[in-house]
């Protein structure tokens, strides 16, 4: 009996997936090994539809942010933060390390910023690039890709994505044209294996569309050297040869996620996660609990929920952990208020409903009046009417 791990990633790790880490390890310099990469790679190109160059690398998310800005701006180059909680602040951080000028638009929690608050900042003129986060895993915003990269590109300025909640949830096409402009796409975009891709954690997954590769060109040289993405260039295209070697069982299990989520298609996995999105926000709103973000900006891979009066978290989440769910705390001046539910990547519908019922059995041990019944079925007719 395995337990529901539905933090906002990691996220629960299917059987098969399993079953491909735990293959026997290859040299990394291994043409078969190869052969599996070079599937994955072909196929991360395709979830992000870019005819640019794609890096998957031993790391983590956040080595995707630190190789999103070092290979795209030089230091002391002003950038624009967007932020939208504590995963958009985390690009501050980033960019005082590679001494960039950071100029930041914070949103209060649960709201995002809007296009006219980012064109008024971008007027000032002198920015390279634009980091947003698509969904901001504090909050659970969703940015609205439709309006924030017109915004942006309309200033001639580089649009940098953080889709670490968002890759394989929700749509990152780098070839769309926003608006029907040839000039408006995502320039950059990121993730981790973690989240919505439904791997273990290990893998940073980095796109770069031509105008960030033709900015990383400019720079000549970069402060950096394995986040650099030109020592990588060719190793993505012929991943045997070595540059440094590859975390191996990672990208086996890399290669059945991406697997996966072809099987799937992309169109149905991104309808799945909205119709699960809308159906868990209204499944929990039958407990008496409040969605942080509004509906309109509220995520489809996680949720921050705003606990009904007088519910202990610890008490809660501790409850929940003994019957074998296990969700994550609030962060900042939520703390304590309320906790964050991932929904996304392998997690099926029995898992949330199962998770449903466990959640309404802990606020009824706090002496609340629940009916789990209601919630279960506002799910599934919640799912079934958007999917
Ligand atoms: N960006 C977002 C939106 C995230 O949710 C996270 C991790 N929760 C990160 C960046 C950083 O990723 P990692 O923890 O894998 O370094």
């Amino acid at each position: 009996n395995k337990e529901m791990l539905l933090i906002p990633g990691p996220t629960p790790v299917v059987d098969e997936i399993y079953a491909a880490l735990s293959q026997e390890t290859m040299s990394h310099t291994d043409l078969r090994f190869a052969a599996i990469f070079k599937k994955a790679l072909a196929e991360t190109k395709k979830m992000y539809n870019t005819d640019g160059e794609v890096f998957v690398i031993a790391g983590s998310g956040t080595l995707s942010m630190e190789m999103a800005l070092i290979n795209t701006v030089a230091p002391g180059d002003k950038i624009l933060i967007v932020s939208h909680g504590y995963f958009g602040d985390r690009f501050i951080g980033v960019a005082q390390a590679l001494g960039l000028k950071a100029e930041v638009l914070q949103s209060a929690w649960g709201k995002p910023v809007t296009p006219e608050e980012i064109e008024t900042k971008l007027q000032e003129g002198g920015f390279k690039a634009v980091t947003v986060t698509h969904v901001d895993t504090s909050t659970g915003v969703v940015s609205d890709l439709n309006k924030l990269v017109p915004a942006v590109k309309k200033y001639g300025v580089l649009f940098i994505l953080d889709g670490v909640c968002a890759s394989a949830a929700l749509e990152e096409d780098m070839s769309r044209e926003f608006g029907g402009h040839p000039e408006y796409k995502i320039d950059v975009v990121f993730t981790a294996s973690q989240k919505a891709i439904g791997v273990p954690p290990g893998l940073a997954i980095v796109a770069f569309g031509p105008k960030a590769l033709e900015a990383r060109k400019k720079l000549e040289k970069v402060g950096a050297y394995y986040a650099d993405i030109m020592n990588w260039l060719h190793i993505m295209r012929e991943p045997n040869i070595y540059f440094a070697t590859h975390p191996i069982n990672m990208i086996y299990a890399y290669a059945k996620g991406m697997d996966i989520i072809s099987s799937e298609g992309y169109p149905a996995r991104y309808v799945r996660h909205t119709a699960i999105g809308k159906a868990i926000r209204a499944a929990l709103r039958v407990y008496g609990m409040q969605i942080l973000a509004d509906e309109a900006d509220a995520a489809p891979t996680m949720s921050c929920v705003i606990y009904p009066q007088c519910v202990d978290d610890v008490k809660f989440r501790s409850d929940l952990a003994q019957k074998g769910l296990i969700v994550a705390g609030a962060l900042g001046t939520l703390a304590g208020k309320g906790f964050r539910i991932g929904h996304m990547g392998n997690t099926s519908n029995q898992t949330l409903i199962k998770a449903l019922a466990y959640i309404g059995e802990a606020l009824q041990e706090q002496g609340l009046t629940v009916n789990v019944d209601n919630a279960v079925r506002t799910f599934e007719r919640e799912f079934a009417e958007t999917v």
